[in-house]
């Protein structure tokens, strides 16, 4: 259990918000990413995507739709010099139309379900590890497996209920900023990250 991880949101934090994308051209990475992203995992983090994927309850797209999508995810972060580790999908919705995938389930965020797969997946060290999402139910699945959350205020979270988990460690404007807050604050608890940052950002990681 000594890896740590970013645990990323796809829709609306890695990529553009769209209505159910089932295309890989309907992802379009954000902005500005690239280099903050590639630096963090210089310093040792598994890049991990934690994503509700209803759309499949729903019959909009199947299972190869999302496995293209997520190859598609593979190659555009490779283009930036970031390595995607693994992608955790919750295909559930209770009201779903598609039989298998109509159920309450452990791992619709809010629940932690899919973090806690990939942390016994992937040897990962929740406590140090942070979730990025931009809505409250990003940060309260962060919250309740032990990370530490950033949520990306960018326009995704419309609702604002509060409750005991929903409370993110910090709060952002973009996801640019997200990971290089987390690089900050992995600089102050660590100043070894500091080196490894430096070296990083000096041999051109992400560029
Ligand atoms: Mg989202
Ligand atoms: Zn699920």
């Amino acid at each position: 259990m000594n890896n740590r991880a970013l645990f990323v949101d796809r829709d609306g934090t890695l990529v553009q918000a769209r209505h159910y994308p089932s295309r890989p051209e309907d992802l379009i990475l954000f902005e500005s990413i690239g280099e903050p992203l590639a630096l963090l995992q210089a310093t040792g983090f598994l890049l991990v995507v934690i994503t509700n994927q209803s759309g499949l309850a729903h019959g909009y797209f199947d299972e190869t739709a999302l496995q293209r999508m997520n190859a598609h995810l593979h190659v555009e972060l490779e283009k930036l010099g970031v390595r995607l580790d693994a992608v955790y999908y919750c295909p559930h919705h209770p009201d779903g139309s598609v039989a298998t995938y109509a159920i309450e389930c452990n791992c619709r965020k809010p629940r932690p379900g899919l973090l806690e797969r990939a942390a016994r997946d992937l040897q990962i060290d929740l406590k140090h590890s942070w979730f990025v999402g931009d809505i409250l139910h990003d940060v309260e699945a962060g919250n309740r497996a032990g990370c530490r959350t950033v949520l990306v205020n960018n326009g995704g979270e419309t609702e604002w209920i509060a409750g005991p988990y929903r409370t993110p460690t910090f709060t952002v404007l973009s996801t640019a900023e997200a990971f290089t807050k987390i690089a900050a604050e992995e600089r102050l608890a660590n100043p070894a990250v500091n080196s490894q940052l430096r070296i990083a950002s000096e041999i051109g990681v992400g560029l």
